[in-house]
Parts: C-alpha cells; sequence; structure tokens
C-alpha cells in the first residue's frame, strides 16, 4: 500500500522557484489500478516521479508498506526503485542498438544477473508480451505497438509489484492503444498495481478508479463501479 500526506513538490530556488504540487494526499491500495488524468502541466509525470522514486518530494509523508520512504537518499531511493516499480513511457526509450531480447535484458545487467538467467527471463517476459518471435529484431524494424510491447516486458523483467505508464498510448494509434491497455489490464489482473496517466478518456476506461489534478491538487477522484 502506497500512502501520500500532504506532498507537495517546488522545482528550482529562488527567482526560478515552480510550485507544483500543493498537498497531495491519496492512497493506493496493492492491486488496484488507476489513471491519472488532468491539464498539461497539472502535475501528473512530478507525480508519477515521486510515486515511482524517480524524484523526491519537497515535502510531506510517503510511505510506502508502513515504510517512510519520501526523503530518503539517492542510493536508497534507486534501490526502492529497482525493487518495486517498472516503467512505461510514451517514447518506449528502447536502446537503439540493442535488439528486443538486449532491450528486455538489460536492467538484469546492472542488478548483476548472470547471462543465462538474463537471457531466460527476457525470453520469459517477451512471451508475456506476445513478442518471442521478433526478439532478435532492433527497435527500428518493430512496430509502435511492438516497441511498446518491448517496453512492458523490460518493465516486468524485474517482477516489480507496481507499473507506473506515463502516457503509454500517447504514440500509438487506436487499434494499438487498445493492445496495450488490454495487456495492462492482464498484468493487473495477475496481482499488479497498475498506474497510468492519460490524456485519454477511451484509455482511463480500462482502469477501475479515475483521478483528476488541476494547478497540482487532487480534483476529482472515482472508483469505476464494475
Ligand atoms: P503534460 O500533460 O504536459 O505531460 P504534466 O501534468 O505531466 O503535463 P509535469 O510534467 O508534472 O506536468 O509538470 C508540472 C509543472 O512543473 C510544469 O509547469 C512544468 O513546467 C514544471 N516542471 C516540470 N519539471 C520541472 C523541472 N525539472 N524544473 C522546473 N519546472 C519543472
Ligand atoms: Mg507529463
Amino acid at each position: 500500500m502506497m500512502k501520500l500526506s500532504e506532498i507537495t513538490k517546488v522545482y528550482g530556488t529562488g527567482t526560478l522557484e515552480v510550485p507544483v504540487l500543493h498537498g497531495i494526499d491519496l492512497m493506493i491500495e496493492d492491486g488496484e489500478f488507476v489513471a491519472i488524468m488532468g491539464p498539461s502541466g497539472s502535475g501528473k509525470s512530478t507525480l508519477m516521479n515521486i510515486i515511482g522514486f524517480l524524484d523526491r518530494p519537497t515535502s510531506g509523508m510517503f510511505e510506502l508498506n508502513g515504510d517512510e520512504v519520501g526523503l530518503v537518499k539517492e542510493k536508497k531511493l534507486a534501490k526502492l526503485r529497482n525493487e518495486h516499480v517498472g516503467f512505461v513511457f510514451q517514447q518506449f526509450f528502447l536502446l537503439p542498438r540493442l535488439n528486443a531480447l538486449k532491450n528486455v535484458e538489460s536492467p538484469l545487467i546492472y542488478a548483476g544477473v548472470s547471462k543465462r538467467e538474463r537471457n531466460e527471463r527476457a525470453r520469459e517476459m517477451l512471451e508475456k508480451v506476445g513478442l518471442v518471435d521478433r526478439m532478435k529484431h532492433l527497435p527500428s524494424q518493430l512496430s509502435g505497438g511492438q516497441k511498446q510491447r518491448v517496453a512492458i516486458a523490460r518493465a516486468l523483467v524485474n517482477h516489480p509489484s507496481i507499473i507506473l505508464a506515463d502516457e503509454p498510448t500517447g504514440a500509438l494509434d487506436s487499434e494499438t492503444s487498445k493492445q496495450i491497455m488490454e495487456l495492462l489490464v492482464k498484468l493487473n489482473e495477475e496481482g499488479r498495481t497498475v498506474i497510468i496517466v492519460t490524456h485519454e478518456e477511451e484509455v482511463a476506461a480500462y482502469t477501475k478508479r479515475v483521478i483528476t489534478l488541476r494547478d497540482g491538487k487532487i480534483t476529482d477522484d472515482r472508483r469505476r463501479m464494475s
């Protein structure tokens, strides 16, 4: 469980100070499927980066499973990130010179996993996203949806309990978006917490809870009846 209390974020200092989040109170249980919506500049990515341990809040409390994790040091932050979170981004961020398999393996190289185990785990994840037949292809040889599936396989390879996806369908057409959302639904059904940022109602419709941010505050938080 994740609990944020009175979280604020201010970027920069002095005359360059930009206050972005203004007291976020939010609780997300394990296994939830959440969409974060809101206008451009409202702080969605900033909030995702804090939840995903890519950045720290300026003030407030952030608890993960009862432990305070908001104001930890960089090394601990990296550890939390590697242990708990898989990221998916709009622009995929695949390594262009590595084939699909090597891309999926890459987080395990940093984690010091043996070559054989890396290969096994990466194949397993590519199977999960339905792409083993393309594992020797470079990102430039894959379609947008296939690239995003490779990115999702890479996000899964460390067995994170939380998947964070910032506009995962933003660069995809609607049919491909649907496939990616169906994949995220499946991952959520397997028990992972999935949190996505999206501008699109059709994409948010796949989730079970929609949070709206406006000027760095939560202005709406609804659970879908199902
Ligand atoms: P979009 O829908 O356009 O992606 P967003 O809701 O994700 O928007 P954020 O990226 O969280 O918005 O940005 C919120 C505000 O914080 C914006 O005004 C942005 O300019 C500012 N901001 C983001 N990162 C920084 C930074 N590193 N330094 C200063 N200001 C920043
Ligand atoms: Mg953003």
